[in-house]
């Protein structure tokens, strides 16, 4: 994957971020049952085919750009948001 920064990914869908936390409210894994179906956006490791599950599910959440931004800017460590995990975010920062 071709690496990004953050300003080139919020100048390219402005209209897809909002502007306050109230996409938390949309988020997809709000409502996910972590005792019946594990915890796929915290994979025991960060490995491609560890990580895959919770991309996935990020891929089909739509308020994922939101979550990236929100991930990047408050400097997440730990687990998979907005599609990215947190080696890739840290990509992103540079
Ligand atoms: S992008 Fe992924 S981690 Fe972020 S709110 Fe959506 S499902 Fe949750």
């Amino acid at each position: 994957m071709a690496t990004r920064s953050m300003a080139s990914i919020t100048r390219q869908a402005p209209d897809m971020v909002a502007d306050d936390q109230d996409w938390r409210a949309e988020a997809l894994c709000k409502n996910w049952d972590f005792k019946k179906k594990g915890d796929p956006w915290h994979p025991a490791s960060e490995s491609r085919i560890a990580a895959i599950e919770g991309k996935n599910l990020c891929g089909g959440c739509k308020v994922r750009f939101d979550c990236l931004i929100d991930a990047v800017q408050s400097d997440t460590r730990y687990g998979i948001r907005g599609g990215q995990t947190a080696d890739e975010r840290r990509r992103l920062r540079k």
